[in-house]
């Protein structure tokens, strides 16, 4: 028995973020590779901290779902997940027994030797046109002086596309290293020019610095001959550039994931179920078999099934609510608040009301783990007095990059930052030294612990270190 977990970065902001994580989740899932496939994000929950407990099996396999190596893949992730290895991963992955699980973590899809097939799918959508004589392809990545390994890939997948022979030239340029893709013109010679962001997702970067940055009117552009150019700037005739859609999005991806899933599966051994999981799940199920109150919600049984509704809708008919039958439709339930916001935590008191779910046993877990994820692990593990807790302290030391300046919060900053920020949420500060004594699994439906701060609190936690909070720049680094 073997659970898969594919890791994505997520969002304190906005929903789309994980929904390619999410999307290739579902794929894995009907395929069948893996006896159960869970999500985990760096911001959204469950976070890299919490995943681990939700997975239901001893072995267990995660895959980060980023194009390139670099900081998240090599610093953050293993980290997080307690992997005790910090720095490039070979090949083979990296093995660690955790909390008796054995987890098998593997290279980012990005770095799959099919990512140049995708390339090449791209430009010829690009530019059906393409032939040998007259057609250079640019693949262009982000890079960063910080990292080299984050460009190694694209400079890899330029290489295998030059000994494929289909163009008259391929090139590597990069927004943030050299070289840069603004000089594109001084390098690139043919008169047609498909260029390939190499980037997980359109957004920001595809959609306006790129452009920006060359000078793109859209999916085609013309470049004229500019007779006032320096000699030897620039060729002394029209280029067209045919900009692609980034790798990321297309949907071949999903081959390559499935393939490194696959691969991941061979190298894998057999696994249990996790004894502490399984006593979780079956309190839970003994629980809702009469009539669980969680938090915001009521779970009782119906009919042979399982009916999940906000408390606050208890007695309401059932016509006058929306009713979805599945754990992503009760997924999609949970995202927004009532004024269409989005939840970046789970356990704010904003759920929506006005929808109940009808659930088969089987399904009622998957539910709620995208309702309130880690919540029942957690939650019981208190309730046996097994919960460790990290205190702020440990928390902000284990920061870096841009979020290590938490270090310097003040204990007043703490505290009123996470008043504002956990005031509205159901859980209980215990790594700030709050004590809970009872969980809803005694009867006290708002019980529920935090044994971390979340990563939410971080970021705000960052902003009023540096001066910027309440001034909408969580947006900016998140
Ligand atoms: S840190 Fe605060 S907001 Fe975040 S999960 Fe814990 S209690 Fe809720």
């Amino acid at each position: 028995m073997r659970s898969l977990v594919l890791i994505g970065h997520g969002s304190h902001l906005n929903p789309e973020s994980s929904a390619a994580v999410y999307a290739y989740a579902d794929l894995l899932r009907q395929r069948g590779l893996f006896d159960e496939v869970v999500e985990g994000y760096w911001k959204e929950e469950p976070s890299l901290r919490q995943v681990l407990k939700t997975v239901r099996y001893t072995d267990v396999t995660v895959i980060p779902m980023f194009i390139s190596e670099g900081y998240f893949t090599e610093t953050v992730i293993p980290r997080e997940l307690g992997l005790g290895h910090q720095g490039p991963v070979p090949p083979q992955g990296v093995a660690r027994v955790i909390g008796g699980r054995t987890v098998r973590y593997t290279l980012p899809y990005g770095v799959h030797p099919r990512m140049s097939e995708v390339i090449l799918a791209r430009a010829r959508e690009a530019y059906p046109a393409i032939n040998a004589d007259d057609t250079a392809l640019i693949v262009l990545g982000h890079g960063t002086t910080r990292n080299e390994n984050s460009s190694k890939i694209v400079h890899q997948n330029a290489e295998r596309l030059r000994e494929g022979g289909e163009f008259a030239e391929v090139h590597t340029f990069f927004l943030d290293q050299e070289p840069k893709v603004v000089g594109w013109r001084q390098q690139v010679k043919a008169k047609n020019v498909v260029l390939v962001p190499f980037f997980a997702s359109e957004g920001w970067h595809t959609l306006e610095t790129i452009p920006e940055d060359i000078g793109l009117t859209g999916e085609v552009t013309v470049f004229e001959s500019d007779l006032e150019a320096e000699p030897g700037s620039q060729p002394d005739y029209a280029q067209t550039v045919y900009y692609s859609k980034p790798v990321g999005t297309h949907p071949a991806i999903a081959e390559v994931i499935i393939q490194l899933a696959e691969d991941a599966h061979g190298a894998s051994a057999q696994g249990d179920v996790e004894r502490g999981h399984q006593e979780a799940w079956n309190a839970l199920l003994q629980l809702a078999s009469d009539t669980l109150r969680l938090g915001e919600v009521i779970v009782r049984p119906v009919e042979g099934m399982f009916e999940l509704r906000h408390a606050l809708d208890e007695g309401k008919a059932n016509e006058g609510l929306r009713t979805v039958v599945t754990p992503e439709g009760v997924g999609e339930q949970v995202r927004l608040d009532e004024r269409g916001e989005y939840r970046p935590v789970h356990t704010l008191r904003s759920l929506a009301r006005g929808w109940r779910a009808v659930l088969c046993e089987r399904d009622l877990p998957r539910a709620l783990h995208l309702l309130y994820p880690a919540v029942v692990e957690e939650s019981y593990a208190h309730h046996h007095h097994a919960l460790r807790c990290t205190p702020w302290a440990a928390t902000a030391r284990r920061q870096t990059g841009i979020y290590a300046k938490v270090q310097k919060a003040t204990p007043q900053q703490v505290e009123s930052v996470s008043n504002d920020v956990c005031g509205g949420c159901l859980k209980t500060r215990l790594w700030a030294g709050e004590a809970l004594h009872q969980t809803f699994f005694s009867g006290v439906p708002g019980g529920i612990p935090c044994a971390e701060a979340c990563t939410l609190l971080v970021a705000e936690m960052r902003e009023e270190v540096t001066g910027k909070r309440g001034q909408g720049a969580v947006a900016a680094h998140d």
